[in-house]
């Protein structure tokens, strides 16, 4: 078996521990004869599963009492339009576009009120965030939106806005899980789960209480958060596999990696090899302000969009896989989330390092 680095956007890397866990109880869960991928959503042994995963992201996260949890299929992108059939009481919102999916979620909003785009980094083809401390909030606004990571930019908010009595809402699809987050600063966070928790097919959101109930009687009951977290997210069949592997991941940060600092340490020193690397030559550049730098999505391209090919090409068939940026964007992302080991990037770094030196 020869498994390779890969450093797709999503779905991407789990790690190893957890894959050979779900393995090892594939054909039988516990003792109860099936797969967790054959039993009924209603057996005790799957009740106890999604119990132990909500209970587990909520010591993992430390979110306060007065937040829901809840699992959504559909993904992140069903959430673009489920926050506004939620949460836009006032028929307004604000939202910052600094990338595509933030892009994405604003047009998704404005179908069903007046959405103000305060700030958009589109101007520099978004290698930055706006200033969320000179922004022009609306005060009646229902909510702020944000995209705490821009997946495809290789960019992080530096700092998030705070509006006295106006909730922040955030897809943190991209850098959930990799770091802490003082959750009580927001009044939704969602996130689809294939970028940094678990197989693709499944959106978490925790969601402030008082922001709950207040949906239109018209919204249909799947996209409506408080009937299905009314139902603890079983108001119809859950995606349980995904439930099951969010909460192996869970497991592996809180008892292998040992919880979200840590995490974050080691997030940390993998990007800064990648970006000392990449600040230390010519041939290799990175667009993104220094300051916003994701610590998860690593863009850069070389000199020309042939070598970028090839270097992709000889990345490849070398075991570095998924290293292409996204069409938007071109030249190469490496997405180097929890489950990229150390090693991956140091090794990455050296084949880049011997790509240079063939090709320059
Ligand atoms: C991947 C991604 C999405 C889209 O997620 P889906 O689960 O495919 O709908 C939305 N927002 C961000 C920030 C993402 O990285």
């Amino acid at each position: 078996m020869a498994r390779v680095y890969n450093f797709s956007a999503g779905p991407s890397m789990l790690p190893e521990a957890v894959l050979k866990k779900a393995q090892a109880e594939l054909l039988e869960y516990g003792a109860s004869g099936q797969s967790v991928m054959e039993m009924s959503h209603r057996s005790k042994w799957f009740d106890d599963i999604i119990k132990e995963t909500e209970a587990a992201l909520r010591r993992v996260m430390n979110i306060p009492d007065n937040y829901k949890v809840g699992f959504f299929q559909g993904g992140a992108t069903q959430q673009f339009a489920m926050v506004p059939l939620n949460f836009m009481t006032t028929g307004k919102a604000d939202y910052i576009v600094s990338g595509n999916f933030s892009n994405l979620a604003a047009k998704e909003a404005a179908k069903f009120g007046q959405v103000n785009i305060i700030g958009n980094s589109k101007d520099k083809n978004f290698t930055y965030i706006p200033d969320v401390k000179a922004l022009p909030y609306t005060p009646d606004a229902s909510y702020i939106h944000i995209c705490q990571t821009n997946t495809n930019f290789g960019t992080q908010c530096a700092e998030i806005p705070q509006v006295e009595g106006v909730p922040l809402v955030a897809d943190m699809s991209s850098m959930i899980l990799s770091k802490p987050v003082d959750v009580s600063k927001y009044g939704c966070i969602y996130f689809g789960v294939q970028k940094n928790v678990a197989p693709a097919g499944m959106a978490i959101a925790i969601i402030r209480e008082d922001l709950l109930g207040k949906a239109a009687a018209n919204v249909p009951t799947m996209m409506n958060y408080t009937a299905i977290l009314d139902k603890d997210s079983m108001y119809n069949t859950p995606p349980c596999w995904c439930i099951y592997m969010t909460g192996l991941v869970l497991n592996w940060l809180e008892n292998e990696v040992g919880g979200l600092a840590a995490m974050q340490q080691i997030n940390e020193a993998k990007a800064k090899v990648l970006y000392d690397y990449l600040d230390g030559q010519e041939f290799f550049t990175n667009p993104v302000e220094k300051p916003f730098r994701s610590t998860m999505n690593v863009t850069f391209t070389s000199p020309n969009a042939d070598l970028d090919k090839k270097f992709c090409a000889e990345a490849a068939a070398a075991g570095f896989v998924n290293l292409k940026g996204h069409r938007l964007v071109g030249g190469m992302r490496a997405s180097i989330y929890n489950a990229m080991p150390a090693e991956g990037v140091d090794q990455l770094v050296q084949f880049m390092e011997d790509f240079r030196k063939a090709n320059a």
